[in-house]
């Protein structure tokens, strides 16, 4: 069975991969290269809906999607489903210059990167949300991953997101959880 997975960032298509690969191993996953939809939910969950609806309409497949972003306490939860485009250029760079610089001189670091997964399949949908609790460093630490990990400190951890292994992120992640439930839920539907 062909599962199609409806993202364009190639940074994600190599994290599901990682995840999704031993777990759904007798299924081919095939990155989605059509359109992309206009992302215009209020919420992670309606944002993965929208994107696995687009690509499973598209190519008649069951497809996968997420949605993901960093929501800090201090501000209200932002930048949340706007992480991505938060300094208004699309630059992981630039989106982590603009998170610091707004909380410059905040005590209340605490934040989590939030991760909605859904499958759609014809007319049948389902939903995941997870998230991964830690805090905002004050400054970039680590060169792996990608967008906020270097400034992301897991709870209980020492170290950045960035400074994780591949496979160590991949077991632990805001990604990792809301996928492995999804897992649970694709293998109940397509074996
Ligand atoms: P999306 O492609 O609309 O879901 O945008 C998600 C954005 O949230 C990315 O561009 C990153 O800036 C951020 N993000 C999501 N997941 C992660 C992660 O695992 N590490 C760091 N940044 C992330």
């Amino acid at each position: 069975m062909k599962i199609v997975l409806a993202t364009h960032n190639a940074h994600k298509v190599e994290e599901l991969r990682g995840i999704l690969g031993e777990r759904l191993g007798e299924h081919e996953l095939l990155a989605y290269d059509g359109p992309e939809p206009v992302e215009d939910g209020a919420t992670f969950a309606e944002n993965a809906l929208i994107k696995a609806r687009a690509a499973a309409r598209h190519t008649g497949l069951p497809a996968i999607a997420d949605d993901s972003g960093i929501a800090v306490d201090a501000l209200g939860g932002a930048p949340g489903i706007h992480s991505a485009r938060y300094a208004g250029t699309r630059d992981d760079g630039d989106n982590l210059r603009l998170l610091l610089a707004n909380l410059e001189g905040v005590a209340d670091r605490g934040a989590a990167f939030v991760c909605a997964a859904a499958l759609v399949d014809g007319e049948h949908e389902e939903v995941v949300t997870e998230r991964w609790a830690g805090r905002v460093l004050e400054t970039p630490a680590g060169e792996g991953g990608f967008g906020y990990d270097p400034v992301f400190q897991p709870a209980g951890e020492s170290r950045s997101a960035a400074e994780l292994g591949r496979e160590e992120k991949n077991a632990v992640s805001h990604r990792a959880l809301a996928f492995g439930a999804l897992v649970e839920r694709i293998r109940a539907r397509l074996g």
